[in-house]
C-alpha cells in the first residue's frame, strides 16, 4: 500500500544521442536513487555488463515475461525489445528508495497511463541542435553512415513526443544539464520554484523540427 514514505519515479527519454545514459549515472548517485534495470532482447555492446546494464534475455524469455505479466511496461525500440519489470521497481519504492528509468517514449507513456500512486516526473532530454547531433552520433562507435543516418531519422520522430513529458531540457552541457534536472527534482520534490521556461523549450523545439 503505497505511503507518504514512499519514493518516487523519475523518467529520462530522449532520442539516441542526447547524452541521456550519462546524465541517469550521475542522477543514481544523488537523492536517494536506484536505476532500474530493463530487459533486452538485444545484444550487449562492448563493455556493458550483465545484470547491470541490462539483463540480457532472448525472445523466448522476453515473451514468457510478457506472458506472466510481469512487465510494467515494454516496447520494441530499434527492432529489440526492451522491458522493465514490476516487482523490483515497486519493491524499491515501498522501501522509500527513488527509481529511475531510462526509457523511451513509448515506455513512459505506458507507466503514465498507468497512474499508480507513486509520484512521477518525466524528463525528455535534447540536443541543442541537429548539427550537434549528427556530431555526436558520428563520434560514437557508430562509425557507419548509415545507422547514424537511419538515428537522424528516427530522431525526426520521437522528439514530436516531447509534448508528453513534465520537463524539455536541453543537453548544451553534461553537468549544467545534470544541475537543471537536479534542481527540478529538488524542486518538485520539495515544492519550491522552478527553474524552468516553457518558451524558450518551445522556441528550441521549433528550431529542432523547422
Ligand atoms: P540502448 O539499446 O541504446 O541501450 O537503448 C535504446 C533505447 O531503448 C533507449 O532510448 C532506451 O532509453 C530505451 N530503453 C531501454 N530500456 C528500456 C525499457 O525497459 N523500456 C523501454 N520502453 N525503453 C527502454
Amino acid at each position: 500500500m503505497p505511503s507518504s514514505n514512499d519514493g518516487i519515479m523519475v523518467i529520462l527519454s530522449s532520442p539516441s544521442g542526447a547524452g541521456k545514459t550519462t546524465l541517469v549515472n550521475l542522477l543514481s548517485k544523488q537523492n536517494n536513487f536506484e536505476i532500474s534495470i530493463s530487459h533486452t532482447t538485444r545484444q550487449p555492446r562492448q563493455g556493458e555488463i550483465p545484470n547491470k546494464d541490462y539483463f540480457f534475455v532472448n525472445d523466448i524469455e522476453f515473451k514468457r515475461l510478457i506472458n506472466n505479466q510481469e512487465f510494467l511496461e515494454y516496447a520494441k525500440v530499434f527492432n529489440n525489445y526492451y522491458g522493465t519489470t514490476r516487482t523490483p521497481v515497486i519493491d524499491n519504492l515501498n522501501r522509500g528508495k527513488n527509481v529511475l528509468f531510462d526509457i523511451d517514449w513509448q515506455g513512459a507513456d505506458q507507466i503514465k497511463n498507468k497512474k499508480l500512486d507513486y509520484k512521477l516526473i518525466t524528463f525528455f532530454i535534447l540536443p541543442p541542435s541537429k548539427e550537434i547531433l549528427f556530431e555526436r552520433l558520428s563520434n560514437r562507435d557508430m562509425k557507419d553512415k548509415l545507422i547514424v543516418e537511419e538515428r537522424m531519422q528516427q530522431f525526426e520522430r520521437d522528439v514530436l513526443h516531447w509534448i508528453n513529458y513534465d520537463y524539455v531540457v536541453i543537453n548544451d552541457e553534461l553537468n549544467n544539464c545534470y544541475l537543471k534536472i537536479k534542481n527540478l527534482i529538488d524542486a518538485e520534490i520539495n515544492n519550491g520554484s522552478k527553474d524552468y521556461d516553457p518558451n524558450y523549450i518551445r522556441n528550441h523545439i521549433e528550431k529542432l523540427t523547422s
